[in-house]
């Protein structure tokens, strides 16, 4: 459903991206995991037309996405950072999104009642605390119920209780076909959640395989030790190339 061949990309002289070869299907949840600045949120970019890639060719539902815009139609992004008109009301940023796609007759507003948003939907978005704008940046990447979602860094600042929710809602949509691809440097947060897994290094796709074949392969019961595992012996076996 998503496929990425050669893509490379980069910062003025910093290579970001070098080289990705993806292909991630409908029903299957990807962790996208590594290091902070590894290149995992100039990945997602690249997929939502947001950054340009230097090199390589990105297809999404077997369209190359070069130029065109509509496909984004498919992708519920939630981003790791949202940014939001600061006088605007909760409300008010929900109703303009409806807007815009007045194509979408169902929506899905699971999660506004999960982390009570309809309660506070007169609360300007400069009022608001970073969980609070997460949950709204969550919400409406689950709006219009689409075919794949991609969750930058998802839990990352909420509460224990909307974490949750957010993982229930992830978990929901896998089983419901969906493709999801989810960022984190946190693995612990994943687990349960993922299929799949991509470790990014420094703009290298170092490691990518089934979750239940890492855990088989390692023998480990946790995800992060099992990736551990399997990068040292990676790391033993083939030495990082100089950056
Ligand atoms: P991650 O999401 O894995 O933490 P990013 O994709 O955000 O990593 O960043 C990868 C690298 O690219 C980092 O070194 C970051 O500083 C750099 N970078 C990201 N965005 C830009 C930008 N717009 N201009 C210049 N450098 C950038
Ligand atoms: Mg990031």
């Amino acid at each position: 459903m998503i496929c990425l061949q050669n893509i490379s990309k980069n910062f003025g002289k910093l290579p970001v991206l070098r080289n990705i070869q993806l292909e991630w299907r409908a029903g299957s949840s990807y962790g996208l995991i590594g290091p902070n600045g590894s290149g995992k949120t100039t990945l997602i970019k690249c997929i939502l037309g947001l950054a340009i890639p230097d090199a390589g060719t990105i297809h999404v539902d077997g369209q190359v996405i070069k130029n065109q815009e509509v496909y984004r139609k498919k992708i519920g992004y939630m981003p790791q950072i949202g940014r939001y008109p600061d006088n605007m009301t909760i409300g008010q940023v929900i109703n303009m999104m409806k807007a815009i796609r007045p194509d979408v007759t169902h929506v899905d507003e699971d999660l506004l009642r999960a982390f009570r948003l309809d309660a506070m939907a007169n609360k300007r978005m400069r009022t608001l605390s970073g969980g609070t704008r997460q949950k709204v940046s969550a919400a409406l990447a689950f709006l219009f119920s689409p075919p794949i979602l991609i969750l930058d860094e998802p839990t990352a600042g909420l509460d224990p209780i909307a974490s949750e929710a957010l993982k229930e809602k992830i978990a929901w949509a896998k089983e419901n076909g969906k493709l999801v691809v989810i960022t984190s440097h946190i693995l612990s947060d994943l687990e349960e959640l993922i299929t799949d897994i991509v470790y990014l290094h420094e703009g290298y796709v170092r490691y990518q395989n089934r979750v239940a074949t890492l855990m088989q392969d390692t023998g480990e019961m946790r995800l992060s030790r099992a990736i551990a595992h399997m990068l040292r012996a990676q790391q033993a076996a083939q030495p990082l190339p100089a950056a």
